[in-house]
């Protein structure tokens, strides 16, 4: 099969293309025909060597949608040509075939595309448990999501929407702003803008968000806190960098900043954001939105993408 490897540590041109074996499952483990590959930022930061580094060389990705092509001789819940949706591998997603333990596969929804699929398990996991696990989300909160055109954030916005928050959503871009108005969004507001703090102080009367959402929080974490309500909670879901940073306002505020990893979540609560997931998928209110696609061959292209500003939903690679 083909496969992107990465042998030594580095910019998106340590991404190759090569032939490697197709994968063959054991007992109780499948293989997977990959039809799309999930992009994520954290890709990035495990090639750039920066961040959860991994024995050498290792194929990269950790979401994509297919079918089954093979099965071990223990699987009686699969059949080969079943669809379905990756939650991790063995052997990484940026390839034509993973191999992958039957409790990483899900099973995708007719109506939902090979390439929707791809953009499920990161992003909807991480914005589920931000908002419900970590988040502790209400009906009626007020909830700015704070880098609200990605992966995570349009997530975020249509499960919000679902469950009766007011939402606030910032994007950097005109195309990301209506972008985020179709998905749910109540108000959108340019993060680049000078006066958009004040803008939601002023959408939400002066006491300020319930809830915030951060996608960059070594950017905008004491603007959180000066914005956030009192009694309010801030989850940091994304962070590139430190910050200089004052306390006193989480103090003043009786204010929780609550750090999440998707990797951290608990099996059973893990179990729970599916269980949610695939009901979102099947009664339409969750319906993910894909950017960009590239062919697996311009990986590369895809990573230097990926950290770009201007992001429009989910960047998918196709095998
Ligand atoms: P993405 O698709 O690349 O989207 C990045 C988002 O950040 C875009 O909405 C972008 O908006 C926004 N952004 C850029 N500059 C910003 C600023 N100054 N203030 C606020 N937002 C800004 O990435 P993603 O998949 O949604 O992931 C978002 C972040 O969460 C990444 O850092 C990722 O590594 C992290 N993450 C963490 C977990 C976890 O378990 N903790 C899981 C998944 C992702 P514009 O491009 O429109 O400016």
């Amino acid at each position: 099969m083909r496969a992107i490897q990465v042998s030594q540590f580095g910019g998106p041109e340590v991404l190759h293309l090569v032939d490697l074996p197709d994968p063959q499952p054991g007992p109780e483990q499948v293989v997977v025909r990959i039809h799309a590959v999930g992009v994520n930022p954290v890709d990035t930061y495990i090639r750039s060597g920066a961040y959860g580094q991994r024995p050498l060389p290792y194929t990269p990705g950790t979401d994509a949608a297919g079918e089954i092509l093979r099965i071990g001789s223990e699987i009686q819940d699969w059949k080969p040509g079943d669809r379905c949706y990756l939650t991790g591998s063995q052997t990484g997603t940026y390839a034509e075939q993973a191999l992958c333990h039957s409790y990483q596969v899900q099973p995708l929804p007719e109506k939902i595309t090979y390439q929707q699929g791809a953009a499920l398990y990161v992003p909807y996991s991480t914005a589920y448990r931000a908002l419900f696990q970590r988040g502790n989300a209400r009906p009626g909160q007020w909830l700015l999501i704070h880098g609200a055109s990605g992966g995570v954030g349009l997530a975020a916005t249509q499960w919000a929407r679902a469950t009766g928050l007011q939402i606030i959503a910032t994007a950097g871009t005109d195309e990301g702003l209506r972008q985020v108005l179709d998905q749910g969004a109540h108000r959108a507001l340019n993060h680049r803008s000078a006066d958009y703090r004040q803008q939601v102080a002023d959408l939400t009367e002066g006491k300020g968000p319930d809830l915030i959402l951060e996608m960059l929080a070594n950017v905008n974490l004491q603007h959180d806190l000066d914005m956030v309500a009192k009694y309010g909670t801030i989850v940091i879901i994304g962070n590139r960098g430190n910050l200089d940073f004052n306390p006193r306002g989480a103090m003043s505020k009786d204010a929780s900043i609550h750090g999440m990893s998707l990797f951290n979540t608990p099996p059973e609560l893990m179990e729970q954001i599916q269980a949610a997931l695939l009901a979102g998928l099947e009664q339409g209110f969750l319906n993910p939105i894909v950017g960009r696609e590239f062919p697996l061959e311009e990986a590369c292209a895809a990573h230097t993408a990926i950290l770009q500003p201007g992001a429009m939903g989910k960047i998918v690679l196709i095998p």
